[in-house]
């Protein structure tokens, strides 16, 4: 087996992966970096980001306040250094990347202009029409490559962690056009794998966000932080889940029932306001989790609009007129047209809650170090406990720089400090590691297909893991994970062939999905109570009591996760009401 040498290696080449390898390069231009990506990085699904990134800039904003709005937003579950470390470092990285080339829409007078967003109370998200991951990951991408100790290994699909003497010092990747496993031996690792919204069968999410990052992190004994909270998008395409972006409210869209009705005013997110760009007043700029929610009771209320893929409330945008969306919401126009034949000039757009963004992932601390050392995480795949219950729409690409830059400081200074490998023990790893997979190839006595497995998996977790949840429900999400992860071991290949055999891939894939979907289930079962995105009609009530705790699963091979749990960071902001029935300014 081929063995490659790097100082630090990255599994992940979107928005994360990319700031953690400039970070590395700039701050030490002799490390070597090795950069892991299973897509090109830009396939990433940061390119797919529609919306904006969060931070303060104008002069009626405060970093004070954007602490509160994300605190809030996340139902206190947020670590609060975490959030105050986030909200002051947020400014300093978007004008970094204004000076790497991306170009943010202006105002008139030529600064930075901003939009407003959800749960936001001041306008801070930062914007390239609607386009906004895209142009992000350009910049990034662009400047990587001005440095030439970034390699990058495009299409190497991560298999494990190498650990040894309790440190993590490398991994397995396969080359996904030759099938060829090779060893990278580093001294610090950093996991940038994006979410895992693709266990649910109906998602905004890319078909590469199967959470193998965390199940790398998890299987080697990292514990997944609250997992169980899972964000539903109020506004996706009802029939492929498409999204369409909070700014199409920010900029003044609003959501009707089939009455006419702008209903969220009925949700705490009142009063009706008049009909003006950009929307000013809360209504549909009510946070992700609250706006989700209220659907479920129209649809209880037989509020909602039948459509041919299910319930639907309308998105009406008509009244902000063609020059504008065309100027901020070109790919809104396009996708509405597209995938569902609908012109939001002309007509209002039927759209149902689509999940989106998984608060939960590998446990980190304020600097992205794991619990084991030489490990660190960024990005979606990890859990550095700022999003708490409920991450606030723009927030996330801003974390993918600050923290991916923190990840990339953490592993520099672990990469310092760490002596000599022991070769042969990483050796015997990665030997492991081939024969995981040449075992694989060589299994014909199975019965069960990947596909069939995947979309039992799927159904369970739309089943019963979605906006509301039960006892009932949880329990037998639970005993469903625990069968199909037995029933995993004897899934066959039926593409035995080394050229990007993309069967293997997604068999692997499946084993990462149900890894998260054990945590998640378990996680969900575990907290009873009632705090942003994870809803129990069984308690129905925040319960800061006992569950204002971070869930920790670990792995227990084929058993169920263990749950333990760690107090959330809270130095200024005791745990409140939530208020979204006021102004925003
Ligand atoms: C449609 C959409 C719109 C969004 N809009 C916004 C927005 O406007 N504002 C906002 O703040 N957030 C938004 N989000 C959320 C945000 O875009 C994501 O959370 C963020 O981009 C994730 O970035 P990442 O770097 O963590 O992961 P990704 O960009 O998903 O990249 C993951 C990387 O990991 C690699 N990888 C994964 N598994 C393996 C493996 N086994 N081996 C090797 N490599 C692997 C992939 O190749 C990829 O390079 C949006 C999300 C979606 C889906």
């Amino acid at each position: 087996m081929e063995i490659v040498e790097a100082d630090v290696a990255i599994v992940g080449a979107g928005g994360a992966g990319l700031r953690a390898a400039i970070a590395l390069a700039q701050t030490d231009p002799t490390l070597k970096i090795a950069l892991i990506s299973k897509v090109y990085p830009m396939r990433s699904h940061t390119c797919a980001a529609e919306g904006g990134a969060a931070g303060v800039i104008k002069k009626d904003d405060s970093l004070a306040l954007h602490f509160d709005d994300t605190v809030g937003g996340g139902d206190w579950l947020s670590d609060q250094d975490c959030v105050e470390y986030f909200v002051n470092e947020a400014p300093k990285e978007l004008l970094q990347l204004e000076h790497w080339g991306c170009p943010w829409n202006r105002e008139e007078d030529g600064s930075v202009a901003v939009r407003p967003f959800g749960g936001m109370k001041k306008q801070r998200t930062w914007f390239a029409a609607d386009k906004s991951g895209f142009h992000i990951l350009h910049t990034l991408f662009q400047t990587t490559l001005q440095f030439p100790t970034i390699t990058r290994y495009d299409e190497y699909f991560a298999l494990d962690l190498l650990v040894d003497e309790g440190r993590c010092q490398g991994l397995t990747a396969m080359e996904m056009k030759s099938g060829m496993i090779k060893q990278f031996n580093a001294k610090s690792v950093i996991i940038c794998g994006g979410g895992a919204g693709r266990m649910f069968p109906f998602t905004t999410n890319g078909a590469i966000k199967t959470g193998d990052g965390m199940a790398l992190a998890y299987r080697a004994g990292v514990p997944l932080k609250d997992m169980e909270f899972v964000q539903y998008h109020p506004t996706g395409l009802p029939n492929t889940g498409s999204l369409l972006t909070e700014a199409c409210r920010g900029e003044g869209g609003v959501m009707l029932n089939k009455n006419g009705r702008r209903y969220l005013q009925d949700y705490g997110m009142g009063p009706e306001t008049p009909l003006g760009k950009p929307q000013l007043k809360t209504m549909e700029l009510g946070p992700r989790d609250r706006v989700s929610q209220a659907y479920w009771h129209e649809v209880q209320k037989g509020n909602t609009v039948t459509t041919p893929w299910g319930e639907c409330v309308l998105l009406d945008m008509r009244h902000l007129g063609e020059k504008y969306i065309d100027e901020r919401l070109p790919l809104v126009r396009e996708l509405a047209i597209a995938y569902l034949g609908v012109d939001i000039v002309k007509d209002p757009v039927p759209i149902r809650p689509v999940v989106h963004y998984m608060m939960g992932g590998i446990s980190t601390n304020t600097k992205a170090a794991t619990e084991l050392p030489g490990l660190f995480a960024a990005g979606e795949c990890a859990c550095v406990s700022l999003n708490g219950a409920n991450r606030l729409g723009s927030n996330s690409l801003t974390e993918l720089l600050v923290f991916g830059k923190a990840a990339a400081l953490s592993a520099i200074a672990h990469a310092k400090s760490v002596g000599p490998a022991n070769k042969a023990a990483l050796k015997a790893q990665a030997d492991a590691s081939q024969a995981r997979i040449r075992e694989l190839f060589l299994r014909t006595d199975g019965k069960e297909s990947m596909s069939g497995l995947r979309k039992e998996m799927m159904d369970t977790m739309e089943k019963n893991c979605g906006l509301y949840r039960t006892e009932a429900g949880l329990q037998e999400a639970v005993n469903k994970i625990v069968e199909l992860r037995q029933r995993y071991n004897k899934v066959v290949l039926h593409d035995k062939s080394n050229v990007f055999n993309t069967d293997l891939f997604q068999v692997l894939e499946l084993g990462s999905m149900l890894d998260c979907a054990s945590a998640l289930t378990v996680g969900a079962l575990a907290r009873k109570e009632s705090r942003g995105a994870h809803q129990r009609l069984d308690y129905v009530e925040r319960d800061d009591k006992n569950y204002l705790r971070h869930s920790m699963a670990y792995y227990q091979g084929q058993d169920t996760a263990r749950i333990e749990y760690l107090d959330v960071v809270i130095t200024k902001s005791p745990p409140g009401v939530r208020d979204y029935s006021g102004d925003h300014k």
